[in-house]
């Protein structure tokens, strides 16, 4: 029997999007089906508009610093609402963007929420398609922390088309999500309270990193509120009232906040509704389970990105899917590797990483790990006369020399992490690290002067 397509995607996110054009590279016949906007999460409700978000916010500082140089005082405010409409129009001519990719990769796009009627069938509204091979890549949603009155609380996805800039906000969950937007809105003027249930924020990072993060968010007035179990959010008159305690339920605290807080304490798969039960594609806790090659436990069905919950990043989700096409459409077989994926916090002060945290060096090569530390005020900072430090950290296998993970905070860190993830990638030594000559004056020199 023909089918319909030689490939058919779920979902036009990043993932979803990259495999299809690659697959069409190599003279696939290939459909993809989206019920949204074309980009996904990252183009309509994540990494794009967060980021120009987060530039946004970098302004106040810069007017501040300038005065350092010479400059007059700014007197400036924000417009909120042209902000968010600015920051919205670039979402939407990322869409058209992404409409010419797939016409031009000749990707024919259905519009509406596909289901499995088998393993090789899939209905999207009234029209019912067949496919040889089937990608899942429908990424995720935010969850929403069981606790009473959490609806009303916002997601990060309503927090582009908020009408007005809240006056105060109260951000539930220390990961990225929570970290980046209270930075955010900080920077943009609003009152911002952080309420984490763990020790300090970003779990899983470095602990230097974690630190310098959570102080240097602190000295730009953040509020965090470490340890705090949750208890309700109340809606009233004078806003909406979070009522939280510490640990050891000895005080409660109700922080009132200007009618939102926003909820980030992790993202969920979006595989409830798929259908998936009529295939044997299996899932734990909704995450799709795949093999190395994002090949499913259904043989012609394979799932990327953020729906498998493995690292839930968009290059990683891109990755997959083209090693997903190399091999099944280009007679190129090769995997993703997950060692040294480098990502970034886009928080003030900013962070990136790649590699082992030193608490993970150390629970593998116990006292080969030497670490080399780096704390500097950025030359920046002198003129502008702040106290803004910048951290660098490189965890070294001291017996074979190999660079295991390197760490920064500061301004550019993702900018700088990203050439020394090559390095760290490709097995470099302190010795090599050591024999770059720096470029001077930077702050990433001290990557290459560290002793
Ligand atoms: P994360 O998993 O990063 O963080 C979740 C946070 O919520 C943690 O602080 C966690 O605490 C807390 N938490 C979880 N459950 C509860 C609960 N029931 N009550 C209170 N707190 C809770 O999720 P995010 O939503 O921040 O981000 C989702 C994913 O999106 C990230 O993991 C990342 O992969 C991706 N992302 C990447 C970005 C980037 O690369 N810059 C930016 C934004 C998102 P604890 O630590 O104690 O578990």
């Amino acid at each position: 029997m023909k089918l319909d397509f030689d490939l058919f995607v779920i979902g036009a996110g990043s993932g979803g999007i990259a495999t299809a054009r690659r697959a069409a590279e190599y003279g696939a016949k290939v459909g993809i089906a989206e019920f949204d906007r074309l980009g996904g999460t990252c183009v309509n409700r994540g990494c794009v508009p967060k980021k120009l978000m987060v530039y946004s916010s970098h302004f106040p500082n810069l007017f501040e610093d300038a005065q350092g140089y010479g400059w007059s005082p700014v007197k400036s405010s924000l417009d909120w609402e042209k902000m968010i409409a600015v920051v919205n129009n670039e979402v939407t001519r990322l869409n058209g963007i992404y409409q010419k990719m797939l016409d031009n990769s000749k990707v024919e796009l259905l519009e509406g929420y596909a289901k499995f009627v088998d393993a090789h069938t899939l209905v999207i509204g009234d029209r019912q398609v067949t496919a040889d091979k089937i990608l899942i890549a429908v990424g995720g949603h935010p969850v929403r922390p069981n606790i009473l009155g959490i609806e009303h609380a916002i997601t990060s996805d309503d927090i582009f088309h908020l009408k007005e800039q809240p006056k105060r906000m109260v951000i539930l969950g220390g990961g990225y999500i929570g970290t980046e937007f209270a930075c955010i809105l900080n920077g943009m003027g609003t009152e911002v309270t952080q309420v984490i249930r763990g020790e300090k924020i970003l779990r899983g990072f470095d602990e230097d990193i974690r630190d310098e993060v959570e102080q240097g968010m602190i000295n730009h007035g953040v509020r965090i509120l470490n340890k705090i179990q949750l208890i309700a959010i109340d809606k009233t008159a004078e806003g909406a009232k979070v009522i939280l305690s510490q640990d050891d339920k000895a005080k409660e605290e109700t922080v009132v906040t200007d009618a939102v807080s926003l909820a980030a304490v992790g993202r969920k798969p979006n595989t409830h509704n798929l259908g998936l039960e009529n295939t044997k594609v299996k899932h734990r806790d909704g995450a799709i389970v795949v093999d190395k090659y994002s090949r499913t436990t259904e043989e012609n069905i394979y799932a990327v990105g953020d729906c498998t919950n493995k690292i839930n990043l968009t290059p990683v989700a891109i990755n997959e899917g083209r090693a997903f096409a190399d091999t099944v459409f280009g007679n190129k077989s090769r995997t993703m590797s997950y060692e040294n994926v480098p990502s970034a916090v886009f928080s003030t002060p900013e962070a990136a990483t790649v590699g082992m945290t030193e608490a993970e060096a150390r629970e593998k090569y116990g006292d080969d790990v030497k670490i080399y530390r780096s704390r500097f005020r950025p030359m920046y900072y002198t003129l502008a006369g702040k106290d803004e430090k910048t951290l660098m950290k490189l965890v070294v296998n001291q017996k074979t020399d190999k660079v295991l993970g390197a760490h920064m905070v500061g301004d550019n860190s993702a900018e700088i992490i990203q050439g020394v993830a090559i390095a760290v990638k490709m097995g470099a030594t302190k010795a090599n690290f050591d024999a770059t000559v720096g470029i001077h004056p930077t702050s990433a020199e001290e990557f290459v002067t560290m002793r």
